[in-house]
């Protein structure tokens, strides 16, 4: 059946960035999009926290990709909402137990010489580390992360075709931490190179080396910081989506789903033809679409979660930056200890992001607001507040000690999100920060595909769905999302 596109409507169950996205291009399609939330604002994730003049982002801090965030705000034509944001000079200031430090930057002979001078490393390594991810950005990016993998569709084109014969470059079959003890001369380099494995929430020990392809995200395009800060982008979306018509219920909670004939009703009295889960997938099969998704989807190795402390603090340090990264001394026992034992490591990797570096009115003059954060396992019966009380100390522990004072004197103000609490907020399975874990070299294959095979009208955004979490991969799955609604209904 053709339908108008004034007869078609479409419900987003969760407004998360993904859940955003998804109702933007629908609506710039014609729809009538409806968005409900459980939370009484929009953002997901992408959260905001405020007292005493201290503002913070309270998820991500890492912004790439600006441009999928720009394709939305322009995706009519009409350039209504405006979001500015920076390019990063110093992507990244590093500190090692022993002494060691060093600044990542965007300028690539800088970021050889650092290398070099801070860690040894030979500059041809670092040149062919980053040649290596810039190949397996081309050979994966159009093919795997900006189209379905569920589609015949996609294996037909000759792009597809291509990336195919290409493939072996990729390395499936590889692991990150082996190929980057092979690549490089010190292991705090690797160390380096093995981090980026966090990004979406793995450990480099277990998962494959197509993970090296992350780097060239912030070395190849660049990491950005929004002059509004993170939730900007949120708040740009929302506006953008107000604009297109898409209407927003907030505090809904979506409980139950059924299907009478080709439409769906949720929770008992709002109808459509198209019904977007943006709600975390494993979360959804246990809950509203219990009768929609299919049981071998309903259990999946969940990425790592988080647990950060928000810290007001009352005065400067010049030694840090935006993005600061105290690393542990014995990466390997994190990530047994994450990944393994379900517990946060006695030495954890330490993640101090503080947006007043870059938006100086997000703490009073004089201080900082401290966003600190380290990985921790997902939710699995743990002792949090046992574990969340150590964590603590530890992290005192080790700031204090290298920047040689006491950090503990100087915290004026606190808060804190935690896994279980990341769970209980944005529903996502076991407190994960971007849906399933890419251990399994197959994860890409295994992860929700964008639509239901069995339910006509039933798709998928979001962290949890393919391509993945975190900020330009969830953007991207709204577009995927849409891309196959728009087959599917006609709405060209
Ligand atoms: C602490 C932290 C740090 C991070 N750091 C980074 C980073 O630096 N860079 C980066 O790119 N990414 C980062 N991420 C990951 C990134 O934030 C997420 O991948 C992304 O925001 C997820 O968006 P989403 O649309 O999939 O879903 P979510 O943000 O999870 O949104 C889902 C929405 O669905 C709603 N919902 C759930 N159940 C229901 C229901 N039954 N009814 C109605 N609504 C429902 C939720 O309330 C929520 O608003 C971080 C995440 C966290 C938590």
């Amino acid at each position: 059946m053709t339908h108008q596109k004034k007869d078609i409507t479409a419900i987003v169950i969760g407004a998360g960035i993904a859940g955003l996205s998804s109702a933007i291009r629908l609506a710039a399609k014609g729809v009538h999009v409806t968005v409900l939330e459980q939370q009484d604002t929009y953002g997901g994730k992408m959260g905001v926290w405020e007292q005493d003049g201290y503002r913070y982002d309270t998820g991500p801090s890492l912004f790439t990709m600006p441009q999928y965030v720009n394709e939305l705000l322009t995706i009519d034509g009409k350039s209504d909402v405006t979001f500015e944001y920076d390019e990063l000079e110093n992507i990244g200031n590093y500190f090692w137990e022993d002494g060691t430090q060093m600044t990542a930057t965007k300028d690539v002979e800088q970021l050889k010489d650092e290398f070099l001078k801070q860690l040894s490393e030979p500059k041809e390594n670092i040149d062919a580390y980053l040649a290596d991810s810039k190949i397996k950005f081309e050979i994966t990016n159009h093919v795997f992360l900006e189209k379905s993998l569920h589609k015949l569709k996609t294996y037909l084109s000759w792009g597809t075709v291509k990336s195919f014969f290409r493939l072996s470059k990729v390395d499936i079959f590889k692991n990150m931490n082996a190929q980057n003890e092979l690549r490089f001369n010190n292991p705090k380099t690797v160390q380096f190179f093995n981090r980026y494995a966090t990004y979406n929430g793995s450990n480099p020990y277990q998962a494959s080396a197509t993970l090296n392809v992350i780097p060239h995200y912030e070395f190849g395009f660049g990491a950005f910081f929004p002059k509004k800060g993170i939730r900007s982008i949120a708040d740009a979306l929302y506006q953008k989506a107000i604009h297109l018509g898409v209407i927003f219920q907030f505090s809904t909670q979506v409980s139950k789903v059924e299907k009478i004939g080709e439409r769906y009703i949720v929770n008992g009295d709002t109808e459509s033809d198209i019904l977007i889960c943006n709600m975390d997938v494993a979360s959804a099969a246990k809950g509203p679409l219990k009768n929609f998704v299919s049981s071998k989807r309903k259990k999946y190795e969940p990425s790592s979660s988080a647990l950060i402390f928000y810290w007001g603090i009352d005065r400067e340090f010049k030694e840090l930056d935006l993005h600061n990264i105290f690393f542990s001394s014995d990466y390997k026992k994190e990530f047994k200890n994450i990944f393994h034992n379900r517990k946060i490591d006695n030495d954890p990797t330490v993640y101090i992001h503080i947006s007043s570096k870059c938006k100086v009115d997000d703490a009073p003059v004089g201080c900082e607001n401290w966003f600190v954060m380290v990985n921790a396992p997902y939710v699995a019966g743990q002792d949090w507040e046992k574990m969340i009380n150590e964590a603590r100390e530890n992290i005192l522990i080790k700031v204090s000690k290298r920047l040689g004072t006491d950090i503990s004197r100087h915290i004026k103000l606190e808060h804190k999100l935690t896994p279980e609490l990341i769970q209980s907020k944005t529903g996502s399975y076991k407190g994960a920060l971007y849906g399933s874990s890419s251990n399994d070299r197959m994860a890409a294959f295994l992860r929700q595909p964008n639509f239901s095979s069995g339910h006509k009208g039933l798709y998928f955004c979001g962290g949890s769905v393919h391509p993945g979490g975190g900020i330009p991969l969830c953007l991207l799955s709204g577009k995927i999302t849409t891309d196959i609604i728009a087959h599917d209904f006609k709405l060209y």
